[in-house]
């Protein structure tokens, strides 16, 4: 009796709280791809896979995984000479493949006088990516950035014109050019730069190393450095770049980590 009594106290504890003390509470779904907020105790130290995750003043925190992240982690907290381990299993995602034919053969096969500029274009996207500022905004609820339909989503495989190319890591949503393109949460724009495969991208910084990538656009109505609020027309729609049609594509960073924005915990999807 008293053994089966200890083995439910034990199952108690690991399915009703993460932890006795202290307290973790976590924000998000636990699959490939997913963006996870949480809070500790602040003075705390918080580690995802022994990666130290910067805090802010009330102890909150974000970390996400990629398309083929593995599916077993760890957050690991440290109060007060105590280390708490708290184990991550996610779950595994089974990701559409598109085939997209009509695609014009420089944007299939660049040539190759466009391979510096492909490369530098990469370089910058990467050097912003890298920004970890303590803007709070990833904490807030995220809006949907352009109204119409999904039209693509994230972790697809796309095949151009019968070739296999990288999976795609965006949300896309259909909408003609011109149309507005809204901050899904404030921030900072970090790039505007007209790019060889995404067009006029903007970039925009959340806080805490997650970024916010607009690409494809017409028109930019802020500039590098601006601060921006939540649901401010930030661009407008259109079909620059690598596109068989004007619409979004909305990408999500936690640095160079490519996450799904239809994964944001409380985004409403069109
Ligand atoms: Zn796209």
């Amino acid at each position: 009796m008293k053994g089966w009594v200890k083995a439910l106290l034990l199952l108690a504890s690991v399915s009703c709280t993460l932890f006795a003390e202290p307290a973790l509470e976590l924000e998000g779904q636990l699959t490939q791809g997913s963006l996870l907020r949480g809070k500790v105790l602040p003075g705390s130290k918080v580690f995802f896979n022994d990666i130290e995750l910067p805090l802010s003043s009330d102890g909150r925190f974000v970390f996400g995984v990629g398309r083929d992240a593995p599916l077993k982690h760890q957050l690991k907290v440290q109060l007060n000479g105590e280390e708490h381990i708290k184990p991550l299993t996610f779950t595994a995602r089974q990701y559409d493949i598109q085939h997209v034919n009509g695609v014009a053969q420089k944007y299939v096969t660049p040539p190759a006088e466009v391979t510096e500029r492909i490369r530098r274009d990469n370089q910058q996207v990467r050097t912003v990516r890298k920004t970890v500022s303590g803007l709070p905004f990833i904490f807030d609820t995220p809006i949907m950035p352009a109204q119409g339909r999904i039209s693509g989503v994230y972790g697809s495989q796309r095949v151009f014109n019968g070739e296999p190319r990288n999976p795609h890591y965006g949300l896309d949503v259909a909408a003609p050019v011109g149309a507005p393109v809204v901050a899904p949460l404030s921030g900072k724009v970090l790039l505007a730069e007209d790019l060889y495969y995404s067009g006029l991208t903007l970039i925009i910084d959340h806080g805490f190393g997650i970024s916010s990538t607009f690409m494809h656009l017409s028109r930019f109505d802020v500039a590098v450095g601006d601060e921006i609020a939540q649901g401010q027309k930030i661009a407008e729609v259109g079909a620059t770049g690598r596109v068989t049609g004007p619409h979004l594509d909305w990408r999500i960073n936690w640095q160079q980590v490519r996450l799904d924005p239809a994964l944001l915990p409380g985004l409403v999807l069109n």
